[in-house]
């Protein structure tokens, strides 16, 4: 009779189950799981910190559509990863925690880092389980990586005493589950396709929303399809962008507040009407707005405001349907009307207006100087990730996305400190592409020791921080007592990434960011590119502030 492990169960589980990496700390009880992982030909990335290892689990879960695995120790390990759980939970990403957990029998006897793991998961995951035993370790971990996909995309926990990581089982009882399929493709009511298109006929100022759930739905072709034959003007939101290219000549983009202002209908494409959509109300939206939605939850239809046809299903097949009714009857927008020409006016005047500032000389230099020049310089098919304040609002009207899911920020929870993580899983999961993180300083503290994560593995990333010395504004120097949102002035963190082997660049004006932004493209290892700005630089006037009450 031949015996396996539970590490080499649960490793064979994960590979059989599609899965290629894992994101981590390692520790008691999971030190030899990783190596057993490894063994078995998965991929195991160390962190420094298992905030940042969870919120790598999640970006690979939506970049590849399979969950992201983080591996944790018991405990202090397991609680910094609700960081990554919580992440997923409000993105809708498919991820997966696998935290060690003491030993069954010491279970409420005060073990070493014990905790109630299962309940502290609870809140953000659509499932938080322990196996009963070790043979049915490959049965839960298949039922976790299909609650992850199926149905709207989230996080799931699985709990990992050690007594089931270091027990044996026989080989010849162990039941393997197939491979869980990618998540059944589910069609919309036909009555709300005609309904939809319907509601679109009769608009007189119609606008489509494209969402991050159109990227990760892989919908970017029927949505093209859809948005060039019926002619609609269309803005994406934040991670949404790029699944219709961002210089496509049906984007509104820059008369993103005129469009969602004065729009009669509003077509969602896996686009949330919550904060950042102003929750589809007044002022951000007209009053009186009909909304058509397209989602996989169903329970997501109507929040906010009322919906008039409610497409429930797969972005991608339901964007088929409706391809395929236009084919059979088609219809365009009429391109010559009142709302093209109030659009393309506003889009002139706001490109006007960041125009100058972005050719503005003057040093220190302001965030759109910053912006342009790397813009510039980022190749087409580079993943940009972004966070921070101002460096991600303006970073995401200037940096464009030219396909779908090449663009991670700070999302649907706000979370900053996600950026090293993100560029750190975007490059495990895309070996090859160039990888730009441009950060706000503040946000790149949260997790900067993963350079030394992202320099151990070689990864291509360029780390762009946007340093204004602090939070939102900084100062020149620091006065007493200091300021809680201020920072240490010109601090040096090129200097950091050179302390483990990478390349560090300190910037202030806009040639010497150029040619850092050069130089940085011919390196092998990661780079990071201090640029100092103005620390009292600001937005450009808003009409609304972001979370207008
Ligand atoms: P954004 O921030 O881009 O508006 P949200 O995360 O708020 O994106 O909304 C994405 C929506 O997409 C969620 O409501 C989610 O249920 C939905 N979604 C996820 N996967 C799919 C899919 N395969 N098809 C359609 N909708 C999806
Ligand atoms: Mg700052």
């Amino acid at each position: 009779m031949t015996q396996l492990d539970g590490r080499t169960v649960i490793a064979r589980s994960l590979k059989q189950q599609g899965i290629e990496h894992i994101f981590g700390v390692v520790g008691f009880p999971v030190m030899e799981l990783a190596q057993t992982a490894q063994r078995e030909g998965l991929q195991f990335y160390g962190f420094r910190n298992e905030q940042a290892a969870s919120y790598a689990a999640g970006a690979a879960g939506y970049l590849t559509g399979r969950p992201g695995v983080c591996m944790t120790v018991c405990g202090p390990g397991m609680v910094h990863a609700i960081a990554g759980l919580s992440n997923a939970w409000a993105n809708c990403w498919p991820m997966l925690l696998l935290s060690g957990a003491p030993d069954s029998y010491q279970r409420e006897q005060g073990a070493f880092q014990e905790a109630p793991q299962m309940e502290s998961a609870r809140p953000y995951v659509k499932l938080s389980t322990r196996p009963d035993s070790l043979a049915r370790v490959p049965a839960y971990l298949e039922k976790c990586v299909r609650t992850a996909m199926y149905g709207r995309p989230g996080a799931v926990y699985l709990d990992l005493p050690n007594d089931i990581i270091t027990g044996t089982t026989e080989e010849a009882a162990l039941r393997w589950p197939q491979r869980c399929p990618p998540a059944p493709k589910s069609l919309a009511d036909p009555a709300a396709v005609t309904a939809a298109l319907a509601a679109l006929r009769s608009a007189q100022r119609p606008l489509v929303v494209v969402g991050k759930g159109a990227a990760y739905a892989r919908a970017e072709t029927a949505v093209r399809r859809f948005i060039e034959h019926t002619q609609l003007p269309f803005l994406a939101s934040p991670m949404g962008k790029g699944v219709v290219a961002d210089d496509h000549p049906l984007s509104v983009a820059p008369a993103r507040s005129h469009a969602l202002q004065e729009a009669d209908v509003v077509f969602l494409i896996g686009a949330r009407l919550n904060w950042i959509m102003h929750f589809g109300t007044q002022p951000r939206f007209a009053a009186n707005v009909r909304i058509i939605q397209l989602d996989i939850a169903a329970d997501e239809i109507g929040t906010n405001v009322p919906t008039e046809a409610a497409l429930v299903g797969d972005a991608g097949a339901v964007m088929g349907q409706l391809n395929d009714a236009l084919d059979a009857a088609p219809w365009q927008y009429a391109p010559a009307n009142d709302w093209w020409v109030s659009l393309r006016a506003k889009i002139a005047e706001n490109q006007a207006q960041v125009g100058v500032m972005m050719q503005d000389d003057r040093v220190p230099m302001g965030y759109y100087r910053v912006m342009g020049e790397i813009r510039d310089h980022i190749p087409r098919d580079a993943i940009i990730c972004s966070e921070g304040a101002n460096t991600m609002d303006i970073g995401r009207s200037v940096l464009l996305n030219y396909a779908a899911r090449q663009r991670l920020d700070a999302g649907t929870f706000g979370t900053m400190g996600v950026g090293l993580a993100f560029a750190i899983a975007a490059a495990v999961v895309h070996p090859g592409r160039r990888i730009f993180c441009v950060e706000g300083d503040s946000a790149f503290g949260f997790s900067g020791m993963e350079v030394e994560t992202a320099c151990r593995y070689r990864l291509p990333i360029t780390f762009v921080i946007v340093n204004n010395n602090g939070i939102g504004v900084g100062e020149t120097e620091l006065s007493d007592p200091i300021p809680p949102h201020v920072y240490t002035p010109s601090a040096r963190y090129d200097r950091v990434i050179e302390a483990f082997g990478g390349k560090g660049y300190f910037v202030t004006t806009p040639e010497a960011l150029r040619s850092a932004l050069r130089d940085a493209a011919e390196q092998s290892m990661p780079t990071l590119i201090n640029v100092m700005i103005n620390p009292q630089a600001t937005r450009k006037p808003q009409k609304f502030e972001w979370l207008t009450r």
